[in-house]
């Protein structure tokens, strides 16, 4: 296994997230929306894709 762990905070709400980047056969432009906030908080553009696992929420953004 050759998959990097990292922890990735959201840079709008800064929810936490684990962070396993993973290689693909093919180059791929994409980017991630933050599950709490749904803004924007990563993009690539490359064979190494990353997959988020949420880990904390912020307090202020918690929902009912
Ligand atoms: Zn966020």
């Amino acid at each position: 296994m050759s998959t990097t762990m990292t922890i990735f905070k959201c840079p709008h709400c800064s929810a936490e997230y684990e962070m396993i980047m993973t290689h693909i056969s093919f180059r791929q432009r994409s980017y991630a929306n933050c599950q709490v906030c749904w803004k924007p908080m990563y993009s690539w553009a490359s064979t190494r894709v990353p997959r988020f696992t949420l880990l904390v929420q912020p307090d202020n953004t918690r929902r009912p």
